[in-house]
């Protein structure tokens, strides 16, 4: 594989450049280190079959020239973090969109198959059992307090799935859902890393809202062979396609579990969403997915519980 990951140097990114130079492809990654780092890299960064290139997916002629000669294009890169979204909705919809419209472009364009990573926010405040991919749970009920960054999501599973159709390229959509593991940073609001580092610095674990609110958390190893094995899935193309966790757990939950397995006694420190986020901030109580449809594609039985997440 001649592959291209945008947000390479992102926490979901860099895992799967290692698995994929780890598995003899060539990797070419675009990302622009707003979020992402070099040093998530370190691991492939002296690989001859590996390159990074420092650049925006909003520079159309970068995005073609670097997507020029691969022929898979695994699309991580966009503004992410509770923040990042809450303050500044236009941009992140601007870089989420037309950065998504670039990478599909020059993809269909130089023949390669592409991926484009999607979230679970898609599927707003829908807090049903487990959420299926069918369409028309999809942006039922916004959340509109992330509004931008589910709207531009699944206006780019849009864009991946006219553009897949029309050009019979091969496309796979993958909808995430709080997916952790190493060099994930509590500094975009992400929870589990937040609440650790909280944990083995002994100071108070915060929890926004009530900790009621229910999540179910993937691990990054888990994701990265199934994310691989959907693009040698034909029955996959075109289709969005949900990976994440099996064990559901309130937040409050969590932050007693993370107590417990690093011994820590922090105390639990209860903050408003207000507080935390900024007035009209709305969080979803319930985020559980369905993962029957991967499980039939590529077998997808994630090995990786809770603890060994957190640890
Ligand atoms: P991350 O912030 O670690 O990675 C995103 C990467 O994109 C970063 O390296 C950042 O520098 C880069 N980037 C941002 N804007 C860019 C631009 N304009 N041009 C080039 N690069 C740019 O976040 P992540 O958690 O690894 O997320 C990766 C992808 O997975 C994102 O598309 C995100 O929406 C999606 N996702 C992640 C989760 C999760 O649980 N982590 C859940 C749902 C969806």
């Amino acid at each position: 594989m001649k592959a291209v990951v945008t947000g390479g140097a992102g926490f979901i990114g860099s895992h799967l450049c290692d698995y994929l130079i780890a598995h003899g492809h060539e990797v070419t990654v675009l990302d622009d280190l707003s979020t992402g780092s070099e040093s998530n890299l370190e691991q492939v960064a002296q690989n001859t079959s590996f390159e990074l290139v420092k650049g925006s997916i909003l520079d159309q002629s970068l995005v073609s020239d670097v997507i020029a000669g691969s022929d898979t294009v695994f699309h991580l890169a966009a503004a992410v973090g509770v923040h990042t979204i809450v303050d500044n909705p236009l941009r992140s919809l601007h870089t989420n969109l037309h950065g998504t419209e670039n990478v599909v472009e020059a993809a269909v364009s130089h023949g390669a198959r592409f991926m484009v990573a999607s979230t679970s926010e898609v599927y707003g405040k829908n807090d049903a059992d487990g959420l299926t991919e069918d369409a028309d749970r999809v942006l039922g009920s916004p959340l509109k307090s992330r509004w931008s960054y589910a709207a531009a999501k699944g206006l780019d599973e849009l864009v991946a799935h006219i553009y897949g159709e029309q050009s019979g390229i091969p496309c796979v959509i993958t909808r995430f859902f709080n997916i952790v593991g190493p060099r994930q940073t509590g500094r975009y609001g992400m929870v589990v890393p937040r609440f650790v580092s909280q944990a083995l610095n002994n100071e108070p674990i915060t929890v926004y809202g009530e900790g009621t609110q229910r999540r179910c958390f993937g691990s990054v190893f888990d994701i990265i062979p199934a994310v691989v094995r959907l693009m040698d899935t034909p029955a996959a193309y075109n289709k969005a396609v949900n990976l994440g966790g099996q064990e559901e757990v309130s937040i409050k939950g969590l932050a007693d579990r993370v107590l417990e397995l690093t011994g820590s006694s922090s105390e639990i420190s209860y903050v408003s969403y207000a507080d935390a986020y900024g007035k009209g901030y709305e969080d979803m109580q319930r985020r559980m997915p369905d993962t029957t449809l991967a499980n039939r594609l590529i077998d997808y039985a994630p090995q990786r519980d809770l603890n060994d997440i957190i640890t």
